[in-house]
């Protein structure tokens, strides 16, 4: 067969899989968004279907063994050999798990998403920890049959940030536990700006007329997506041209909507961005990892949300919108308010310094638990300590403790440092940024984003997968991760609230 109609059987194939995929993202949207509750166990079952036909497909013979012919082809160009070799490595990945432990996992985390759920509620840790321990002896399980070198965990981080491992991590935390940590310490100590104006009544339809008008300004286009309430913010693409956001808010809580639908907003500019429709379902139309997404949507919460200059233009719009909360309030108060810095238990309410040691908490929860330094019980203890330990706070409960967050009882292990990491590649693409774009800070005063998102959709969305996250940095900034650039806009920008 020739190899252009090989290429065409690969395409073919993947552009079904995502299809079934994508269909499974609009009927995970529904059941977070409008689902009625008796709705569950029918969409639980339909959605297990449609991801084991997905799962089916891709390590099917018939995939592989097309891939297997398109790997010695000679005649393929550079995208095509790329998006060949890349499947295929997913591929005899994917064809290590075992039909029994698929099953087992999904047996497990389906019953330990209700226990979570009930523990946090009755805030008691032994309500989860008997699937947690299951859920942990799984993951022990699957790093062996995935294989590593080194450390275990880098088996699962390879699924959420590929290349990244263990010792990189370390040294990346080694800095920010040398310098953030006790900076953010000096800072906490010495800047108490008045918060209390984001704590009055902002009704809710107002906060979405101001936040809806920002994120079209950042050119999300309501022509290519749609916002809706959910109880957690989030970001799911259905197909090229409709990437859809969910956003949460509180009346008495002015940072809640904006923040998150600026951050959703830059997760969706990401996906809008990527070659979806020339690279249906493939590699190169697919983003290149977790940690990348976060540094878009990180990009635009902090880097842009949260500067002085975006306020300078957008304050007097809020003012107007808001007069009896912040006619009082000037400029100078209200950017110090949503930039305040205080130790706080829960991590997605967390500001921009202290974020890290939450996150740095769990990796190295996750990473005790994967080399059997810690078992499950452990946890409450171990995380109550390091709490202490790097934010000065104990929780009270295990509830603003040890399960506050979702993503163990899904069995995510690997995944947490990738917040971290999306926020010190953001650092450096915006210190990049600004060195390639003249009078960025006047441009993002003035609301003018749109060669803030060209600069972005040239030199990162349009590449998909084809570089590594370090590979990609160079490209566009000269080097690799470097944590100086974090480290350093956080020094200038404090240096100047504080
Ligand atoms: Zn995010």
């Amino acid at each position: 067969m020739k190899p252009e109609s090989r290429y065409q059987e690969y395409k073919t194939l993947m552009g079904r899989i995502a299809d079934l995929d994508f269909a499974n993202a609009v009927l995970g949207w529904d059941q977070q968004v409008y689902m009625p509750k008796n709705g569950s166990e029918g969409r639980g079952r339909q959605m297990a279907t449609l991801s084991t036909f997905s799962h089916e497909l891709f390590t099917s013979g018939k995939l592989e063994g097309i891939l297997r012919d398109l790997a010695e082809e000679q005649n393929l160009d550079d995208s095509q050999r790329f998006n060949v070799q890349r499947t295929l490595k997913d591929v005899l990945r994917k064809k290590k798990y075992s039909e029994a432990f698929v099953e087992e996992m999904a047996l497990t985390t389906s019953k330990a998403f209700g226990a979570w759920h009930e523990a946090r509620t009755k805030r008691d840790f032994k309500v989860f920890e008997p699937l947690l321990a299951k859920i942990v002896e799984l993951k022990r399980q699957e790093a062996e049959f995935l294989g590593y070198e080194e450390h275990p965990y880098n088996a699962l981080v390879e699924d959420y940030e590929p290349g990244l491992r263990v010792s990189r991590i370390d040294e990346v935390f080694d800095q920010v536990k040398r310098e953030l940590f006790p900076f953010t310490r000096e800072i906490a100590a010495r800047f108490k700006p008045d918060t209390s104006f984001l704590a009055k009544t902002f009704p809710k339809e107002k906060q979405w007329e101001f936040s809806k008008r920002i994120i079209e300004k950042m050119g999300y286009d309501f022509e290519s997506g749609r916002a809706d309430d959910a109880p957690h913010p989030f970001c799911t693409t259905f197909a090229p041209g409709d990437v859809r956001i969910t956003i949460r808010s509180a009346e008495n809580e002015f940072n809640m909507m904006l923040f998150a639908a600026v951050h959703e907003a830059g997760h969706a500019l990401y996906e809008l961005g990527l070659p979806q429709r020339e690279q249906y379902g493939l590699p190169l139309g697919s983003a290149l990892s977790m940690a990348f997404h976060e540094s878009q949507s990180r990009f635009w919460e902090n880097s842009i949300g949260r500067s002085l200059p975006f306020w300078k233009g957008q304050y007097g719009t809020l003012q107007k919108l808001f007069p009896e909360n912040l006619a009082g309030v000037s400029l100078a108060d209200f950017y110090r308010g949503v930039n305040a810095v205080e130790p706080s238990f829960i991590r997605v309410e967390a500001d921009e310094l202290t974020y890290h040691a939450h996150i740095y908490i769990r990796y190295l929860i996750e990473k005790a638990l994967m080399s059997r330094e810690i078992e499950v019980k452990d946890i409450p203890s171990f995380w109550n300590d390091r709490y202490q330990e790097y934010l000065g706070i104990r929780p009270s409960h295990d509830g603003e403790g040890c399960l506050q967050d979702v993503h163990w009882s899904y069995g995510s292990f690997g995944y947490f440092p990738t917040y971290s990491f999306g926020s010190f590649y953001a650092a450096q693409l915006h210190a990049a940024m600004k060195r390639d774009l003249p009078d960025f800070d006047g441009k993002v005063e003035r609301g003018e984003f749109s060669a803030i998102l060209k600069w972005l959709r040239e030199k990162v969305h349009v590449h998909g997968k084809r570089y590594s996250s370090d590979e990609l940095l160079t490209r566009v900034t000269g080097e690799p991760l470097n944590g100086n650039h974090f480290m350093s806009g956080m020094r200038v920008k404090y240096g100047a609230l504080g």
